[in-house]
């Protein structure tokens, strides 16, 4: 059984539509997309035109509005206010040290979880399993290879078709335009801190209400975090550590999507 994780941006896009095309086989059963609720605007555009043109069904799956759990003051039992921390923020010390939040509870809550909870169900996986009972397909393009990782469960088993036919992100936009299908955006999260210089100037000057949207959600994040006793870093999402409405994102060299999400990632998000 395969099945599709679907992240809607271009190289899961164009992976489904090859497979639509037979150009992948076999035919997977289904594709799932999990919704942080926190996509741009031309994600979910997307991914409604999209799922119109695949002979198999796209899933949406959603373990909630990750802004919200990002604003989420919790309380100990001694009535400390603390919050944790799921986005992979910047962070700004007292004395003016960048760093970076390591966990990546996102992703694995939002993403991973919930996807997995889908195809154990899809597949019929039973409880405690240990043969394979679904291959799912990642959107992994070549010039990502280092993002591959074998699947943590004995009854899936992970596939990268695009690898496995040499294919780049650059191939992925030159199929779509030779197929006369419309460029796929970039998928993730409005707010996303792996954001490049070129995809913040991209949102910024293509989608402005939901550059804005990023930018409240980095006020309203720092606001929430001083009423914690957990948390005594500012947190920014730009490198920077500047406001994102005050950086400046013309000063640096375009990166391409490539370096946005580094080894950390699990191969979920931006794809
Ligand atoms: S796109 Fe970024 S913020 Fe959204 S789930 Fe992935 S890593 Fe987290």
């Amino acid at each position: 059984m395969h099945i599709i994780s679907l992240g809607a941006g271009v190289q899961s896009s164009t992976m489904a539509l090859m497979a639509a095309a037979g150009e992948i086989t076999p035919m997977p059963i289904a594709a799932i997309f999990a919704d942080t609720q926190a996509e741009p605007k031309s994600v979910y555009v997307w991914l409604d035109w999209l799922e119109k043109q695949l002979p198999f069904p796209v899933h949406r799956v959603t373990a909630g509005s990750l802004e919200k759990r990002a604003l989420e003051m919790r309380t100990t039992k001694d009535g400390r206010r603390f919050t944790k921390t799921d986005i992979p923020f910047f962070t700004l010390s007292a004395s003016n040290q960048i760093g970076k939040i390591k966990q990546r509870g996102c992703t694995r809550d939002f993403k991973l979880n919930p996807i997995r909870k889908l195809i154990r169900k899809l597949g019929g996986i039973a409880r405690g399993q240990k043969t394979v009972g679904v291959v799912q397909w990642i959107g992994i393009s070549l010039d990502e290879v280092y993002r591959m990782k074998e699947s943590r469960h004995p009854w899936q088993e992970n596939r990268w078709p695009l690898i496995e036919k040499g294919i780049s992100r650059a191939d992925c936009l030159r199929w779509m335009a030779a197929h006369n299908f419309p460029r796929p955006p970039r998928s993730a999260c409005v707010f996303c801190p792996f954001h490049n210089n070129s995809e913040w100037r991209r949102l910024k000057t293509e989608e402005p209400s939901e550059f804005e949207k990023a930018v409240q959600f980095e006020k309203a994040v720092q606001f929430e975090k001083t009423k914690t006793q957990n948390m005594r870093s500012t947190l920014f999402l730009h490198r920077s550590c500047k406001p994102l409405s005050e950086v400046d994102f013309s000063t640096e060299e375009d990166r391409g999507q490539l370096n946005m999400f580094n080894n950390e990632c699990e191969g979920m998000c931006g794809v």
